[in-house]
């Protein structure tokens, strides 16, 4: 297992990983299996599609403000007022797997792993990579 750390600067954004991962997967020597990305936060999620145009992030964040929008009556918001960031990132899941194939992630031209920030900026936030060989 291998960890990935970095601080988010926004209350939301998202940040690609698929670098940071390649980077960290280059002293492992696979040829084929699964890769599991995991982010143990309860306000943050993986997802993978494109950031090559990155409009496509601002649409799935604005799309995530609408879905769930701040101070909706949520009962977790007298804890510390953030469900709405539970919520998206239940919504987006915290892990992906991406199988592994002669050695590459299997993924698509315009695919890209990535971390949905929803409640930050964070000083610190975790993602976890294991390789399952097979
Ligand atoms: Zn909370």
């Amino acid at each position: 297992m291998k960890k990935i750390t970095f601080s988010t600067n926004q209350e939301m954004e998202i940040i690609q990983l698929t670098d940071k991962i390649k980077k960290k997967m280059e002293d492992i020597d696979i040829g084929n299996g699964l890769l599991h990305v995991y982010a143990p936060h309860a306000t943050g999620a993986i997802i993978i599609n494109e950031s090559a145009d990155p409009n496509v992030q601002k649409d799935i964040l604005n799309k995530l403000k609408d879905i769930f929008p701040k101070n909706a009556g949520y009962e977790h918001d007298c804890i510390d007022n953030n469900a709405h960031s539970h919520l998206m990132s239940t919504f987006l899941g915290c892990s992906e797997t991406i199988p592994i194939e002669n050695g590459k992630i299997n993924l698509g031209t315009w695919q890209d792993i990535s971390f949905v920030e929803t409640d930050g900026p964070r000083e610190k936030r975790n993602v976890y990579i294991q390789i399952i060989e097979k």
